[in-house]
C-alpha cells in the first residue's frame, strides 16, 4: 500500500505513458469480451440473475456475524479448524505458527488475493520458506517477483514474448512464442514440486455457512492439487466471502464465470467440507480456514459503503474502468484495484492520506453497467467525497476554493463579470493541469456560450 499521494502520483508517471500496458489490458479486454458474449446468453433473463445475486450477496453482509459463526460451527463439526485474524501481521503470524508447528517444508500455493492482500509472501521469505506458486499466472509473477495487475488474470501486463524471455532468463529454457507451449512448460515445473507437498495453501471463493463449506472454483486444475494432496490445507479469506447456502452457489457461480473469464461455467468447482474423513481417500489430515478481517469491518460499519463488499472479485470492473485501462493495478500498491479500490482504501487506510482515490474515476458509470451485483461506484464514491468533507480531511485552501467556485458557477453575473470573468480565470489560472499533473487543459474560448448566444439572438 502507498503511503501518500506523493507517491501514488509516482507510481502512476511510471505507468501513464506505457503503451505497451494499455495495449495488453486492451488485448485482454477483448479476448475476454469474445467469451463474455457467449457466456452471458446462459441467463435468459439478466436482470433478475444480477438481483439474485445481489440478494444473495446482500443478504449474508446484512447477517455477517451470524452466517461467520454458522460457518465456524459447521467446519469444525466437520474436523476443520478456523482461526480469526484481526490483520494482515495476525494472519501470517497464524500462518507461519501452523509451518513451523507441522515441520514440513514443501509448500505449494495457489491464487489467492488474500494471501497477496496480506503479503504473505514477504512473510514466507522472511522465514525463509520456499514455495512453489500453482497457478500459471501466479507462477509467472513468482519467477519476475512482480505484483498481480487483476483480481483474475494476475499477469495481465505480460505479453507472450516477455514469459518467453522470463522463462529463458529464469529457467534456462527457450520456449516457442506460443501460449499453449509456455503452459505446458509452466505446468511441468508446477507438477514437479506436487511430489508429496506438505503444505497446501488456497483461497476461496465463498465459504457456505449452511453446511461449513469452502468453494473453490478455478480452470487449471491446480487449486485441487494444492487442496487435496498435501497433509495440511490452510484456506486465507476474507469475512465477507460468507454466503447463507450452498444454493446461493446457483447464481453466484455462473456469474462469477461469466463476468470473471467469460465462461459459462469454470473448469473446476470444489466444495470442500474439513479434511479427510475416515474411508475418503484423498484430502487432507488437517484444513484450516483463515478468517480475515483486515478493514472489512470498518467498511462494514459504514451503512452505504458496505454495498462494496458484496463484489465477488469477477473483474470485470476492471476491464471497463477508463483509470485502470490506462495505469493498470501497480499503482494502487494493493488487491483493492480499480473501482471497488477506490471506495475500500480511504475508509480502510483513511480519508486524509488516501482520500484521492476518491476522485480516481471518470463517473462513467460503466462500472456499475458491467459490474454482476450491480454496485453504484458513483453512488459510494459521492458518499465517500462527502465523508472526507465531514471528515474535515480537505485542506482550508481546497475548501475555499470550491467555496468560490461554487459562488461563481451558480450565478450568471458572476459568471460574467467583464473585469476578472471567473469562468476564464479558473480555467486559466486554476485547473491548468489535471490533478495528476500529467494532462494541459484547453485555453478557454475568449466568449462564453451564453455571450455568442445573446450576440446570435441579437441580445447585444
Ligand atoms: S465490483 Fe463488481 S465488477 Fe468489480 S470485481 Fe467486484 S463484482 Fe466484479
Amino acid at each position: 500500500m502507498h503511503n501518500s499521494f506523493e507517491q501514488f502520483k509516482e507510481d502512476v508517471s511510471q505507468v501513464v505513458g506505457d503503451t505497451a500496458l494499455q495495449q495488453k489490458i486492451r488485448a485482454a479486454k477483448k479476448q475476454y469480451l469474445i467469451g463474455f458474449e457467449e457466456a452471458i446468453t446462459q441467463f435468459s433473463n439478466l436482470e433478475t440473475a444480477k438481483r439474485r445475486a445481489v440478494f444473495s450477496r446482500w443478504k449474508a453482509l446484512e447477517n455477517l456475524d451470524n452466517y461467520l459463526i454458522e460457518f465456524e460451527a459447521n467446519f469444525i463439526k466437520a474436523g476443520g479448524k478456523v482461526i480469526w485474524a484481526q490483520d494482515a501481521a495476525e494472519a501470517c503470524n497464524e500462518i507461519m505458527a501452523i509451518m513451523n508447528k507441522s515441520g514440513e517444508s514443501k509448500i505449494v500455493k495457489s491464487k489467492t488475493l488474500t494471501a497477496e492482500e496480506i503479503h504473505l509472501d514477504e512473510a514466507l521469505l522472511a522465514g525463509n520458506i520456499q514455495w512453489t506458486e500453482t497457478d500459471l499466472g501466479q507462477f509467472i509473477l513468482q519467477l519476475a517477483g512482480e505484483k498481480p495487475s487483476h483480481m483474475v488474470m494476475p499477469a495481465i501486463h505480460k505479453s507472450k514474448e516477455d514469459i518467453q524471455q522470463l522463462f529463458q532468463e529464469k529457467l534456462g529454457v527457450k520456449v516457442q512464442n506460443d501460449a499453449e507451449a509456455l503452459a505446458a512448460e509452466a505446468a511441468k515445473v508446477v507438477r514437479s514440486k506436487y511430489v508429496k507437498p506438505g503444505i497446501g495453501i488456497t483461497g476461496a471463493n465463498f465459504l457456505v455457512a449452511d453446511q461449513g463449506i469452502v468453494a473453490i472454483t478455478e480452470n487449471e486444475g491446480n487449486v485441487m492439487l494444492a487442496a487435496a494432496r498435501p497433509r495440511i490445507h490452510i484456506v486465507i479469506t476474507g469475512i465477507d466471502r460468507v454466503v447463507p447456502t450452498v444454493n446461493d452457489l446457483h447464481v453466484l457461480w455462473p456469474m462469477l464465470a461469466t463476468y470473471g473469464t467469460g465462461q459459462k461455467i469454470t473448469a473446476y468447482n470444489s466444495l470442500l467440507k474439513g479434511p479427510r474423513r475416515n474411508g475418503e481417500v484423498d484430502g487432507p489430515d488437517e484444513m484450516y480456514v483463515v478468517l480475515i478481517d483486515n478493514g472489512r469491518s470498518k467498511v462494514m460499519a459504514e451503512e452505504l459503503q458496505r454495498n462494496v463488499l458484496t463484489c465477488i472479485r469477477c473483474g470485470s470492473c476492471l476491464y471497463n474502468d477508463p483509470v485502470y485501462s490506462i495505469i493498470g493495478a501497480q499503482p494502487y500498491r494493493s488487491t483493492w484495484m480499480g473501482p471497488p479500490g477506490n471506495i475500500v482504501i480511504p475508509i480502510k487506510e483513511g480519508m486524509k492520506t488516501h482520500g484521492f482515490h476518491n476522485h480516481l474515476s471518470t463517473l462513467s458509470a460503466a462500472d456499475t453497467e458491467w459490474c454482476p451485483v450491480n454496485i453504484n461506484f458513483n453512488k459510494l464514491l459521492l458518499n465517500n467525497r462527502q465523508k472526507a468533507v465531514d471528515d474535515q480531511s480537505s485542506g482550508t485552501s481546497e475548501k475555499l476554493f470550491y467555496f468560490l467556485w461554487k459562488q461563481a458557477m451558480l450565478k450568471r453575473e458572476i459568471m460574467n463579470w467583464k473585469s476578472i470573468r471567473p469562468a476564464s480565470f479558473f480555467m486559466s489560472n486554476i485547473f491548468t493541469k489535471s490533478p495528476l499533473g500529467l494532462r494541459k487543459m484547453k485555453t478557454p474560448a475568449k466568449e462564453s456560450f451564453n455571450a455568442l448566444w445573446r450576440k446570435r439572438m441579437g441580445g447585444g
